[in-house]
């Protein structure tokens, strides 16, 4: 799922395309793409309203409207958004069109259908995008953005010592930090040697810093290479390239740059964490509770008498998981240049993506 630096990516490129447009319309193919579920509320609700900015809070996109209201846009697992001429033809895909008076269009293509749009109102006291005046505000319950400069490593500590779970599934958790999500924790847990099943509590401060220092160094650099395409994601002006230079996620097997060991994968609330084994190690007082917490997580698939850090490391369905992995990366880049390529024939549009060296 697009986290942070993808979100952020999708975010930049739309910003020049859109702000100053005027919405006159909108189409909606699948009315589950709205939180309201009401497609000609929706469509009265945009029409007539001008993109005065286009921003990023958490995995979430904001396209805030003239008349004190703003859209929020969660990609989910297969979003993507496009700016085209009307004539373009339309893939069975998309999901929502949004009509612009200038004769192009905003489509929200999404393959799995879990994308979400929301159409939101701002409460005049406190300046919040609400769905009703007085009712809560839609971001609510998300945490502060790691690459706010405002957050400092004091903000950060000062969360992590009022939470008692493990770093990984905390790390993930939006309401702890905004926009983190599997890639990148994964990422900066092997960049701060801090082992994914950590207690928060456990600790110590020069652990604190260098977590803090390995989530904005990770999010900074995915962000400066446009993230990471993997699964679906891209952006309006193309891939990103972060993907090739993670260390340890979707690597399991390969060689940790660091030590060289195999890369590890097991599983954490039914989503795959990577880690090196070596580089990140368990203080010995926290491994029996670390494992107890993998047999509970796992439903029961560590098998008895396995050192529980080597799960995953052949693939437990006998598949070579590098082969698996490949199948998949490929099987993504096509469905990326499919998508790509149903609007690409309009040069107009869309201007040749530079190409930046990579290194
Ligand atoms: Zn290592």
């Amino acid at each position: 799922m697009p986290e942070l630096p993808e979100v952020e990516t999708v975010a930049r490129d739309l910003r020049p395309r859109l702000i100053g447009a005027t919405i006159v319309g909108a189409r909606t193919n699948w009315a589950r793409t709205l939180r309201s579920q009401d497609p000609v509320a929706f469509a009265e609700g945009v029409a007539g309203r001008l993109v005065t900015v286009v921003r990023r809070r958490g995995k979430q996109l904001v396209v805030e409207l003239s008349g004190d209201a703003a859209l929020t846009i969660h990609l989910k697992m297969t979003g993507q958004l496009f700016v085209v001429p009307a004539e373009v033809p339309e893939d069975p895909y998309v999901r929502l069109v949004l009509e612009l008076a200038d004769g192009r269009e905003v489509r929200f293509r999404d393959i799995r259908k879990f994308g979400k749009i929301g159409l939101y109102g701002r409460d005049p006291a406190s300046g919040e995008l609400v769905e009703e005046v007085g009712g809560a505000a839609v971001f609510a319950g998300v945490g502060p953005e790691p690459l706010d400069e405002v957050f400092t490593l004091r903000d950060f500590r000062k969360r992590l010592r009022r939470r008692k779970g493990r770093l990984k599934p905390l790390l993930t958790d939006q309401s702890f930090l905004a926009g983190v999500g599997n890639i990148y924790a994964d990422e900066a847990l092997w960049r701060a040697r801090l082992h994914p099943l950590r207690s928060a509590s456990s600790l110590r401060p020069p652990d604190e810093r260098r977590l803090f220092e390995a989530i904005g160094a990770v999010l900074h650099e995915a962000v400066e290479r446009r993230g990471s395409s993997i699964d679906d994601y891209t952006a309006p002006d193309g891939d990103g390239s972060m993907q090739e230079t993670l260390d340890v996620y979707q690597r399991t097997g390969e060689p940790c740059s660091r030590c060289g060991r195999p890369v590890k994968r097991i599983v954490i609330g039914a989503r795959s964490t990577h880690f090196c084994s070596w580089c990140q190690r368990l203080p010995p007082a926290e491994r029996t509770g670390a494992a107890a917490i993998l047999r509970t997580m796992t439903g029961g698939s560590v098998r008895r008498g396995r050192r529980w850090t080597e799960l995953g490391s052949g693939g437990q369905d006998g598949v070579d998981p590098l082969a698996r992995f490949e199948r998949t990366r490929r099987a993504a880049a096509t469905r990326r240049a499919a998508a790509r390529a149903s609007i690409e024939h309009d040069p107009a549009v869309r201007p040749p993506v530079k190409k930046r060296p990579v290194g």
